[in-house]
């Protein structure tokens, strides 16, 4: 962060100084919203929350050295006191990255936003310092702390939108205006809550309409392969950069392949040369995700030579996302349990299916939320893929969408016997303990609300 005193924050972010002998003294930073998190120099930003008061640790986040508490009432330590705590703190982010020569990429889309964000960082930060959103920080609020975290140094700063209605990814773009603005894809996740996916689409869209026009360098990265993302072209003054395996994408990727351990490698071409890639992360849905980042990159200046090395190189920053752990006993442990989606959930198998040549596969799925109407077909059709690529054993975990799922299996073929259906996580790990054997690879992978983690953690744990 940024040194800034208590009277410019105050200025900047139109509140009241309470009990401040001296407005000069500086904040040096980081502006934090967890009492734990405060320490000598920080801002603690008090939110009111269903459970906890943020103003009832106004006292001791200044006994360990806070500064000063951003506050939407005087709590009898030094503070600034608002109307909103939450409108101030995007004030103070707008004013901070507009003081500082920082490039700020936006990203947003139905599925793949921290896995993008986590290789974009990777790659722009072998160029530059970069700061990145932590995990899946990606809305009104964890957007500016993130940003406040920026300094000086900070050439790129790489931002995660998450979209929950109409208006918030506008909202999002006025707290940090980007300057490059990536739409990954338009799924059908949330889509209960949007309506249809035309509504996701215009919400999501709002993010190139924010962007400067081209001859002030705004650059929209779209994805050439999803139709919904690719008409965005004309919401926006930005230049287009497309993404894609279509020919028409600037951005490219060539004889994709999935390696036996499930890597997907690529020949990658962008406007500026071409170059190989085989990376690190599993699953055939990262080649979308590596396209993005380096269309971001090639935007950014850098070759693709630069590009490929780092995408090469680029592991996974966030938890349970193909994340694969090789147990003493031979047993690898593919947790995918973060969340799932039709097209993740078959990215996950056919990965599966390339590192199981030869070994005994197994699939422990739970349901794919958020489907409407389309959720019996989506099920059915994972049932059947996993017979396809012959996983060896189904384990489908839960209530209905879980029946669908060995269903889709079953009638897909002889197959039958190979599938089970059980009632919960607990009843899943019961069976694998029994069951697997030394060699086995299992993929665990379900929507966030299942929990599925705690499976492959309890494989884990008794390896
Ligand atoms: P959230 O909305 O929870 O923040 P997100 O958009 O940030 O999600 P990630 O956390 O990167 O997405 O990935 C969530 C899940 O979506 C992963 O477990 C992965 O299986 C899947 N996924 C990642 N990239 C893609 C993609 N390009 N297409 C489809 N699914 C993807
Ligand atoms: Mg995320």
């Amino acid at each position: 962060m940024i040194a800034l005193s208590l009277a410019e924050i105050a200025e900047v972010v139109g509140g009241q100084t309470h009990d401040i002998p001296d407005p000069s003294v500086q904040v040096t930073g980081p502006v934090v919203r967890d009492s734990r998190e405060a320490g000598p120099g920080s801002l603690f930003a008090a939110f009111v929350g269903e459970r906890v008061d943020g103003h009832d640790y106004a006292a001791q986040v200044v006994e360990a050295g806070a500064v000063a508490v951003l506050a939407s009432r005087p709590v009898g330590v030094p503070a600034i006191v608002v109307e909103d705590v939450q409108a101030a703190l995007g004030a103070l982010a707008r004013h901070v990255v507009g003081r500082l020569g920082t490039t700020l990429v936006a990203l947003t889309g139905s599925a793949g936003k921290t896995s993008t964000k986590d290789l974009i960082a990777q790659v722009l930060r072998r160029k530059a310092p970069t700061v990145f959103t932590p995990g899946s920080l990606n809305n009104e609020i964890g957007l500016p702390l993130t940003a406040l975290t920026a300094t000086e140094e900070t050439k790129f700063l790489v931002l995660e939108m998450g979209a929950r209605g109409i208006g918030h990814i506008r909202y999002l773009t006025g707290l940090t205006p980007p300057k490059v603005g990536l739409v990954l894809n338009v799924g059908s996740a949330h889509i209960g809550e949007f309506g249809g996916r035309e509504q996701i689409a215009q919400a999501k869209g709002e993010l190139v309409e924010a962007l400067p026009p081209a001859e002030e360098g705004g650059a929209a990265i779209l994805n050439a392969d999803d139709p919904l993302v690719r008409a965005m072209a004309s919401r926006t003054k930005a230049k287009v950069i497309l993404f894609g395996e279509s020919d028409e994408a600037d951005v490219r990727a060539e004889n994709v392949r999935l390696t036996d351990s499930g890597q997907p490698s690529f020949r990658l071409h962008t406007p500026s040369g071409a170059s190989d890639v085989t990376m690190r992360l599993y699953g055939e849905h990262h080649v979308s995700n590596a396209l993005a980042a380096a269309a971001v990159a090639h935007e950014l200046g850098m070759s693709a030579d630069e590009i490929a090395r780092a995408l090469s190189e680029a592991g996974s920053l966030s938890r349970w996302r193909m994340e694969v752990t090789e147990r003493p006993d031979g047993v690898t442990v593919v947790n995918d349990a973060y969340n799932a989606n039709p097209e993740s959930m078959k990215a996950a198998l056919r990965a599966l299916a390339a590192m199981g040549k030869g070994r005994r596969t197994w699939a422990v799925l739970g349901k794919m939320a958020e489907l409407g109407d389309e959720a019996l077909a989506e099920h059915d059709a994972v049932g059947r893929l996993a017979v396809r690529l012959n996983v060896s054993k189904l384990v489908a975990v839960g209530g209905r969408e879980a029946a669908w799922l060995q269903l889709g299996a079953y009638n897909e073929g002889s197959w039958g016997e190979e599938s089970v259906h059980v009632s919960d996580a607990q009843a899943a790990v019961d069976l694998l303990r029994s069951e697997l054997r030394p060699g086995d690879v299992v993929l665990v992978k379900a929507s966030r609300s299942v929990g599925l983690e705690s499976v492959a953690q309890a494989l884990l744990e008794t390896g």
